[in-house]
């Protein structure tokens, strides 16, 4: 894996857990990989948690990396000591309201499927999209892995949701996410378009950019990467993806 010119990362679930901070060491080890390495990260997040979560606990400026929110509905690049757009595509504010009523209804047929207890808001408007977390955008970690750790609530949703707004994408996301965004915003095609502004050649993929995730399996949200031909690495958590950088780090 030393060979890779450009490491790509998931965010919740392998720099961090889901929506808590980058701690102090994967935080170091990142602006070591950025010396030697692209490096870009690509999540169902927005770019104000990117920012909160990620960006703001670098101690070191972001020099080489990008980074990719709403499954790459936008693509940012740190270029001349600051952010700058590589490309955005946003859902328009009568696709939000057709969104919301949608969502509604499918909630109401589904109401067993979701606690009455919610932390915060359940349907976000993040600018670049919206995203449904079934207990709410503040629930606490352990609450949020009990309640579909297999996907099948979501699945449902998704289901009956897709069919009326089929404009619309729809990806489930780490714990209790479904990410709602531009039609074609996936990891796949996040992935294909980095490739594509590096210069990195279809038949080159597999040599020269590394995605690392935690949900490398079919229906798992870092499958696109699979798909998109990159080579990858499953890990099971922020533990091992530091192993693996300081492996990548060592060669
Ligand atoms: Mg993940």
């Amino acid at each position: 894996m030393e060979h890779h010119k450009i490491v790509i990362f998931d965010l919740d679930g392998t720099l961090s857990e889901s929506k808590i901070a980058i701690d102090r060491e994967m935080a170091d080890l990142l602006c070591e990989l950025l010396k030697k390495k692209r490096v870009a990260v690509i999540s169902g997040a927005s770019f104000e948690q990117f920012e909160k979560q990620f960006l703001s606990n670098l101690p070191c400026p972001p020099v080489n990396l990008s980074v990719l929110p709403a499954n790459g509905s936008a693509f940012l690049e740190y270029k001349a000591g600051e952010w700058q757009t590589v490309y955005e595509k946003k859902l328009s504010d009568m696709q939000k309201v057709l969104i919301r009523t949608a969502m509604d209804s499918v909630l109401k047929k589904y109401a067993d499927l979701i606690p009455e207890k919610t932390y915060g808001e359940r349907l976000a408007d993040i600018g670049l999209g919206m995203t449904f977390s079934a207990l709410g955008q503040e629930a606490p970690l352990d609450e949020k892995q009990k309640w579909d750790p297999d996907h099948a609530k979501r699945t449902k949703i998704v289901a009956d949701l897709q069919p009326l707004l089929p404009d619309i994408e729809m990806t489930i996301g780490g714990t209790t996410s479904i990410n709602i965004t531009v039609k074609g915003a996936d990891k796949k095609n996040a992935i294909l378009a980095l490739a594509e502004h590096f210069a990195v050649s279809k038949g080159k993929l597999a040599a020269d950019i590394l995605y690392i995730g935690d949900s490398l399996f079919v229906g798992g949200n870092d499958y696109g990467a699979i798909a998109s031909g990159v080579a990858t690495q499953k890990v099971s958590g922020p533990a091992d993806t530091k192993k693996i950088i300081r492996d990548i780090l060592k060669a």
